[in-house]
């Protein structure tokens, strides 16, 4: 049984920068995520030879307190500037649009650096015990905290909070569960030429059933490759969400059809299922501090990158001032 002040579950970016907080204020801080790598939805894979973001494609900042950070990122190499404006758009204001140097999950990779963050551990059940918690994880480990942190998508941290058995937000758990997401797809294509999109390589698209196709050559993360990512709108994730990879990619690529001038040599389709929350919490985070928990991730800060980082920031700023 491992102990820490705070445990977090979640290694995305809300996780991570709570985490971050906490431990430069002198706290000790455990985070446990499920994935085998760091960064939730800011996520990077490879597929034959190619590198290629397939959750989110870049982030703003408009909030100082997250600019301290991105500022830090972007000195250490860690982040860049990709674009202010696409070639397509009609409302991108010309403010930076950010991504990781060699992908979107080199800035939670960065921060993990510095973490004690155990990967492959997916939290099953939660056992409050007087004042502590005890978290078990799928891999049979128990992790105890004063403090949770809990930072997956809000449907999944109360189906989580459920397994303590406890009335954990009163007659706010209705609420709570009325907070819906967005799903999508993504089709990730290896081309055998150029793709042809135009400069910085990405385009908004608002034609169903995609949203977005980037590629990721352009974007300067896949240099050996032409490497292409298709994303969904929701309309059409949630039609074939349980469709096999042989008819959803075929059809999301036909409709990539006249964007792309080059064969496809092959794909991989991947399902997220919580793209964007639909109707957020009002506030930052959620916090029970009598049963010693707190939620936190896009779910409270608005559906963007930026958004989940304030309420990671906001989720320890809450905990070290009731601390101190
Ligand atoms: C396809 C797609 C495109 C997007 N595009 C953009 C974009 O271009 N710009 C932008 O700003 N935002 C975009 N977003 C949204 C953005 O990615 C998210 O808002 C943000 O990354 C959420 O961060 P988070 O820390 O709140 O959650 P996550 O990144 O989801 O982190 C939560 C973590 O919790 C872990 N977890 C869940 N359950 C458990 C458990 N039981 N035990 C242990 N670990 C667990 C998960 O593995 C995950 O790593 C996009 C999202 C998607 C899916």
């Amino acid at each position: 049984m491992e102990t820490s002040d705070f445990l977090v579950i979640g290694a995305g970016i809300s996780g991570l920068l709570c985490a971050t907080e906490l431990q430069r204020a002198g706290r000790s801080v455990r985070v446990l995520d499920k994935g085998r790598g760091f960064g939730g939805r800011m996520a990077t894979r490879r597929l034959a030879g190619g590198r290629l973001d397939h959750g989110a494609q870049y982030f703003t900042v408009r909030d100082p307190l997250f600019q301290n950070y991105v500022d830090e990122w972007l000195a250490a190499g860690v982040v860049r500037e990709w674009f202010r404006k696409l070639t397509d758009s009609t409302n991108s204001a010309g403010h930076p649009r950010y991504c990781g140097s060699e992908g979107m999950t080199d800035a939670p990779k960065h921060l993990a650096k510095s973490l004690d963050v155990r990967r492959s551990e997916q939290a099953v059940r939660l056992i409050r015990n007087g004042a502590e918690w005890e978290v078990r994880t799928l891999a049979d480990h128990s992790f105890k905290a004063g403090h949770l942190i809990i930072t997956a998508p809000l449907p999944q941290a109360l189906a989580l909070l459920d397994t303590s058995g406890l009335d954990y937000a009163g007659a706010k758990r209705g609420a709570l569960g009325q907070v819906r997401y967005q799903r999508g797809l993504a089709t990730l294509a290896i081309l055998d030429g150029p793709s042809g999109l135009p400069m910085p390589g990405g385009l908004m698209l608002r034609e169903s059933p995609l949203s977005w196709i980037a590629d990721n050559q352009i974007k300067g993360i896949s240099p050996e490759v032409v490497a292409v990512t298709l994303h969904s709108d929701a309309e059409f994730a949630d039609q074939h969400w349980d469709s096999p990879d042989e008819v959803r990619g075929p059809l999301m690529l036909a409709a990539a059809k006249s964007l792309i001038q080059s064969r496809v040599l092959e794909y991989s389709c991947h399902r997220w299922g919580f793209t964007r929350p639909i109707n957020p919490w009002p506030e930052l985070t959620f916090s029970n501090p009598n049963l010693g928990y707190t939620l936190a991730g896009d779910a409270f800060g608005g559906e963007r990158v930026e958004g989940a980082a304030l309420s990671g920031l906001a989720a320890a700023a809450g905990l070290l001032e009731s601390d101190s």
